[in-house]
């Protein structure tokens, strides 16, 4: 699903990765376009049409570019392209948001903190999705004593905790054997549960060390020393703060993909970054956080962390050869197309 402004330029790009990499290895995809957001509403008249709900639901996989632009700022609520994201979301019943930042230390510059702090930076963002205060009931606002107050409820059942907590360990068994559940169990109820649950969840994983960190000094331990995490997991609206917080320690927003789950192994998998209508159709928008989303899309709905990990390894080559598009390009590197920076993945690959 392509969608709107870079969005078809940079997944041409991942599609082609995806073909050159499972070439010979016994996969073999089937893409099927679908259209979403304001290309959907333009083609279609509505940002999530019936065809792309069943297309997404029947597929494995939706690689996802990116919706939205300021032609549709105009358009009522439920037409607009941002909408057509969030019903995918909650058809597909994504519960669970992966965001991993990483910053290849060829870009140790791009970062606006120091080197040494950041420099081959690898965290993962397990972020739950569908629950918390974003969805709970009730809300509103209501009139008490002649003063208007606004109200959320935050809450959370054994069952939304232990399947996010179950995609942290799992994920963390890939990676650095190490879960930091992030919450506020010293204020908030919802957190009480979360820890309880979480630690109940690592007894399954013992290979996994568990560590709980409040959210407040989380953050702050992610500006002083992100390089002590691997994996984090917490709920919505911290998950929703400290992922941006994450990516900006990168300071490369064109290089960080995104996945989101559900329970039957289904996946959205989109870069981070929108559909920079500035750039749009000019060709130099820069393709890897797409391709990167691509190799989610391999290791977490196809279970081929090889192919994954090849996808991985061909970014760190392209970087180390100089390629840079224009948001990553520093004056002695060599700024290249995103055509051209897939050519020379393809090329690896
Ligand atoms: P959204 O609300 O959809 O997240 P946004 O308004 O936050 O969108 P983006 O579309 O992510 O913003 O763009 C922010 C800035 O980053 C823009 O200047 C854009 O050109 C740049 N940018 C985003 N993605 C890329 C990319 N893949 N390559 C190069 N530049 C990018
Ligand atoms: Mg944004």
């Amino acid at each position: 699903m392509p969608g709107d402004g870079i969005g078809p330029e940079i997944t041409e790009q991942a599609v082609r990765i995806l073909e050159a990499v499972t070439e010979g290895t016994g996969l073999s995809l089937n893409f099927i376009p679908g259209l979403i957001g304001g290309a959907a509403y333009d083609a279609a008249g509505h940002p999530f049409p019936d065809a792309t709900r069943d297309a997404a639901l029947k597929a494995d996989a939706v690689l996802l570019g990116a919706v939205g632009g300021p032609q549709y700022d105009n358009l009522d609520r439920p037409l607009r392209p941002e909408r057509g994201l969030l019903g995918i979301r909650s058809a597909m019943g994504l519960f669970a948001n992966l965001r991993p930042a990483i910053l290849y230390p060829q870009l140790a510059d791009s970062s606006s903190l120091k080197s040494e702090v950041v420099a081959g930076l690898d965290i993962l963002i397990v972020r739950e999705l569908t629950g918390g205060a974003y969805f709970g009931q009730p809300r509103g606002i209501r009139v008490v004593d002649g003063q208007r107050e606004g109200f959320n409820t935050m809450h959370y059942n054994e069952m939304e905790i232990e399947r996010i907590g179950r995609v942290a360990f799992e994920a963390a068994m890939q990676r650095g054997r190490k879960v930091c559940s992030v919450d506020k169990a010293n204020v908030l109820e919802t957190s009480e549960l979360w820890r309880e649950v979480m630690i109940r969840v690592s007894k399954d994983y013992p290979e996994v060390e568990l560590s709980h960190m409040y959210v407040d000094n989380a953050a702050m331990q992610l500006v002083r020393w992100p390089k002590q995490f691997d994996v984090i997991v917490t709920e919505n609206l911290f998950g929703d703060i400290l992922s941006d917080q994450a990516s900006m320690l990168t300071g490369s927003i064109g290089m960080l993909p995104s996945a989101s789950l559900n329970d039957k192994g289904q996946g959205l998998y989109e870069p981070s970054h929108g559909s920079a209508p500035d750039i749009a159709g000019q060709g130099i928008a820069n393709p890897l956080a797409t391709i990167l989303s691509a190799a989610m899309l391999l290791r977490y709905s196809f279970g081929r962390a090889d192919l994954a990990q090849r996808i991985e390894s061909a970014v760190n080559d392209v970087l180390e050869q100089g390629l840079r598009t224009r948001d990553i390009c520093t004056k002695n590197d060599q700024e290249v197309s995103t055509q051209a920076m897939g050519d020379a993945m393809v090329a690896i690959l």
